[in-house]
C-alpha cells in the first residue's frame, strides 16, 4: 500500500509553490509597509491557552483541536488560530509593557474539520495583530490594509460585511435577549443549539445548519444592544471606511467563531470560491490580553486564509510561472565534465541574476541536450574536448530562434548577461 498524507493535510507540490511564494511575497510586503513586524512562533501551545481564550463553547475547543498528552503527562495543542499564540508570546515577552506592538505571522494551524474544498485540517494563515490600539483608527485600517491587497493581487468577487460586538457588558444584555428568544422556541432548535442555549447562545447565531436559518433570522439583533461607546466606536469606523472609499454591508448577523471578540467583527467574503467564502476574518478583542494574564490591553487582528487567497487569486486569472533556469551546461568527456563544474560556479560568481543548471549524471550528448530543452533554459552551453582546449565554448539558443554562436570562455557570463538582460 502506498503511503498517503493525513487526511485533510496537502503537499504543496513544486507546481504549486511559485503561486504560493508570489502571492505569500505580496501579502508579506503589504504588511509590512504598514509598519507590521514578523513574529515566528511555536506551532504547539499549552491547551489551556486555546481553551481560555478561543472560549470552551466553540466549535474548535469542543471538537476541532488536535490536543495530546507529551511525556511529560502535559496537555499539548496544535495551534488552531494565531492569535492565542500572539498574546501569549507578547505577555511573555514583556512586548506590551507600556509598548504598542504591531506584529504579523505567517505558518499552518489545524483543526479537525471534515475536510472538502477550501477546507482542510492543516491549512495556512496570515495573522495581523495590533496590540495596545484602542482603535476605531486601526480597526479601520486593519480593513482597509485588506482592500489594498486586493488591488495588488488583481482581486475581484470580495464584499466586506462588518459589525460590532459591543463590551462583555452590553453583550451580556444581548445574551439575555437571545436566551429568551431561543427558549421561546427550542422545541425547533438542534441539539448543539440548545445545548448552547444555556452556555453561549451567541454561538448559535453562527450555526450553519439551514434548517436554524428563519428562527436566527428573526433574532434579536446586537446593534440594538450596543453601549454608547462601542457605537460611536462603530460609527467612527465606518466613516474612515466610507471616507477611504471601502464599501461594507453591515451585517447584525455576524458573530464569528470564537469567544474572546469585542467591538469590530469584520469578514471579506467570496461567492467565486463555492461554500468555503471567508477568505479574511478578525475583530477587536480588547479583554484578551488581561484574560491571559497581561495588563488590560485594547488589542484587534485578522487572519487570512492563504488556501483560499491563492484559490481566489487563480480564479481571478492570476497565473505565475516558475522561475526557469537561464543556462544549461552540457559537458560530453571527462575533462569538460571537471571543467563544466568551474563554469557554471564562475556563472555565478559572476552575477547572482545568472541561473546556470549544471547537466548532472552524465549521459551522452544527445541526451544531455534533451535535458537541456526540458529544463526550460533560455541557453545550452556546450563544453567538450575542442572548446577546453580552443578555451571557448558554443551556445545553442534553446528558445527564441537566435543563431547558435561561440564565445571565449572569459566573455561568456558578460555576453549570456547582456543577451538574458535585453529579452
Ligand atoms: P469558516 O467560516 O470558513 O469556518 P472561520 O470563521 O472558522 O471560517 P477563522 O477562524 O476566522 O475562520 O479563520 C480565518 C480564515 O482562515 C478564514 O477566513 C479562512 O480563510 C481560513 N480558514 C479557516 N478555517 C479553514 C480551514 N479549515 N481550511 C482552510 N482555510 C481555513
Ligand atoms: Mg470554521
Amino acid at each position: 500500500m502506498k503511503p498517503q498524507a493525513v487526511r485533510g493535510m496537502n503537499d504543496l507540490l513544486p507546481e504549486q509553490s511559485p503561486v504560493w511564494a508570489y502571492v505569500e511575497g505580496v501579502v508579506r510586503d503589504l504588511i509590512e509597509s504598514y509598519g507590521y513586524r514578523e513574529i515566528r512562533l511555536p506551532i504547539i501551545e499549552q491547551t489551556e491557552l486555546f481553551r481560555r481564550s478561543i472560549g470552551e463553547v466553540t466549535d474548535i475547543v469542543e471538537k476541532e483541536m488536535y490536543t495530546f498528552v507529551d511525556r511529560n503527562g502535559e496537555s499539548l495543542t496544535l495551534r488552531p488560530e494565531a492569535t492565542a499564540g500572539m498574546v501569549r508570546a507578547g505577555i511573555s515577552n514583556g512586548l506590551l509593557h507600556n509598548q504598542r506592538q504591531k506584529l504579523w505571522t505567517v505558518g499552518p494551524m489545524f483543526r479537525h474539520e471534515k475536510p472538502q474544498q477550501g477546507r482542510y485540517r492543516q491549512f495556512h494563515q496570515f495573522d495581523v495583530e495590533a496590540m495596545g490600539y484602542a482603535g476605531p483608527d486601526v480597526d479601520a485600517e486593519l480593513i482597509i490594509m485588506c482592500a489594498r491587497l486586493w488591488k495588488r493581487l488583481g482581486l475581484s468577487h470580495l464584499t466586506l460585511e462588518i459589525n460590532s460586538l459591543g463590551t462583555p457588558q452590553s453583550r451580556q444584555r444581548y445574551r439575555e435577549a437571545l436566551v429568551a428568544y431561543f427558549s421561546a422556541v427550542k422545541s425547533r432548535l438542534d441539539e448543539d443549539s440548545i445545548r448552547r442555549l444555556e452556555q453561549n447562545p451567541l454561538r448559535i447565531l453562527d450555526s450553519k445548519n439551514p434548517d436554524l436559518r428563519e428562527i436566527i433570522d428573526a433574532a434579536p439583533l446586537m446593534l440594538d444592544f450596543l453601549d454608547t461607546e462601542s457605537a460611536q466606536h462603530f460609527a467612527a469606523v465606518r466613516e474612515f471606511l466610507d471616507a477611504a472609499g471601502v464599501p461594507y454591508k453591515v451585517n447584525p448577523r455576524l458573530v464569528r467563531g470564537l469567544d474572546y471578540y469585542t467591538r469590530t467583527v469584520f469578514e471579506w467574503l467570496t461567492d467565486a470560491l463555492g461554500a468555503q467564502g471567508a477568505v479574511c476574518s478578525g475583530g477587536r478583542y480588547d479583554g484578551l490580553v488581561e484574560k491571559l494574564g497581561g495588563r488590560a490591553t485594547p488589542a484587534i487582528g485578522w487572519a487570512m486564509g492563504v488556501e483560499r487567497l491563492v484559490a481566489l487569486y487563480e480564479v481571478c486569472g492570476g497565473k505565475v510561472a516558475a522561475r526557469l533556469p537561464d543556462v544549461y551546461v552540457v559537458a560530453v568527456g571527462e575533462r569538460a565534465t571537471t571543467a563544466a563544474f568551474a563554469l557554471a560556479e564562475s556563472l555565478r560568481d559572476a552575477s547572482p541574476s545568472i541561473w546556470p543548471e549544471l547537466n548532472l549524471g552524465g549521459g551522452n550528448f544527445t541526451a544531455q541536450l534533451k535535458r537541456a530543452d526540458r529544463s526550460g533554459a533560455r541557453y545550452a552551453v556546450i563544453l567538450g574536448e575542442d572548446e577546453i582546449t580552443g578555451g571557448r565554448v558554443a551556445v545553442k539558443p534553446l528558445r527564441l530562434g537566435e543563431a547558435q554562436f561561440d564565445v571565449p570562455v572569459s566573455a561568456l557570463a558578460a555576453e549570456l548577461h547582456k543577451r538574458l538582460r535585453d529579452h
